[in-house]
């Protein structure tokens, strides 16, 4: 595997668009991780040089920049508690301190620790892609399937409150459903089978399968009932 250090943002989209295979490295913990498969790729291109770490309030809006660790999200009050809820409550001590809100939020795993609460916050992102800067809901970068873009950083508003719920057998256990609610916008990811957003009804949308967390129908039916009460 070849490692790349780009100095700037527009040099690892480049790279990432001429090298095919490749992968951005931010904290690394999938890139990395036994058994994945990007732990194969060709090239791996090392943004943790770029100025991406970092959280700030602006404009009435908290800005998250995508090498942020999740244990960082964890620990700041200036982010709304149902987002740094979503940053702790899944991953262990040694996965916070390295994966980054940008890594979890790319990677778009059915199981993905923060990515019903970035959707539900309808959060902004902005992204380096190869025709320059750019600014793009959560949803519509979330609604590609694969985009070479860097993420840059995730704009939430200041105040924006919510709700985060994960069901897991154990708080250590792989969780089966996690969800989120802000604002009248809702989010479900659901272990092995997906994530569907919108609606309170947006869970209905998920094709469920069973794994190791659960039957279909048991996820089904957490998914149905994780905002009553
Ligand atoms: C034991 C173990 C259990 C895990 N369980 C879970 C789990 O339950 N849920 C879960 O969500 N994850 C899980 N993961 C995977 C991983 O730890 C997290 O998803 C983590 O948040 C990934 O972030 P990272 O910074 O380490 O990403 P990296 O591994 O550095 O990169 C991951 C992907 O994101 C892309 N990427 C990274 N940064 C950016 C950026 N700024 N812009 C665009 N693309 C980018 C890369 O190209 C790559 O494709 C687990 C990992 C391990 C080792």
């Amino acid at each position: 595997m070849r490692i790349y250090r780009p100095e700037s943002a527009e040099e690892a989209v480049k790279l990432r668009h001429e090298i095919e295979g490749s992968a951005y490295l931010a904290g690394g913990t999938e890139v990395m991780r036994l058994g994945s498969s990007l732990a194969g790729c060709e090239a791996v291109i090392d943004i943790n040089g770029l100025p991406l770490s970092g959280i700030r309030e602006e404009d009435g809006r908290i800005v998250i920049g995508a090498l942020t660790t999740l244990e960082e999200i964890r620990n700041s009050l200036l982010v709304p508690e149902f987002i740094r809820q979503s940053a702790y409550a899944d991953a262990s001590l040694q996965l916070r301190n390295a994966a980054t809100i940008g890594g979890n939020f790319a990677l778009r795993r059915n199981d993905g620790y923060m990515v019903p609460a970035i959707l539900a916050s309808e959060a902004v992102l902005s992204i380096m892609c190869s025709k320059g800067l750019k600014e793009k809901s959560a949803a519509e970068y979330f609604g590609k399937k694969e985009c070479r873009a860097l993420v840059l950083s995730f704009s939430i508003d200041k105040d924006r409150t919510g709700r985060y719920e994960r069901i897991a057998r154990s708080s250590h256990s792989h969780a089966a459903v996690t969800a989120a609610k802000s604002n009248g916008v809702y989010a479900y990811a659901v272990s092995g089978s997906g994530i569907a957003f919108g609606d309170e009804d947006s869970w209905k949308d998920i094709q469920y399968a069973d794994d190791l967390t659960g039957s279909a129908d048991y996820k089904r039916y957490l998914a149905s009932v994780i905002f009553r009460g």
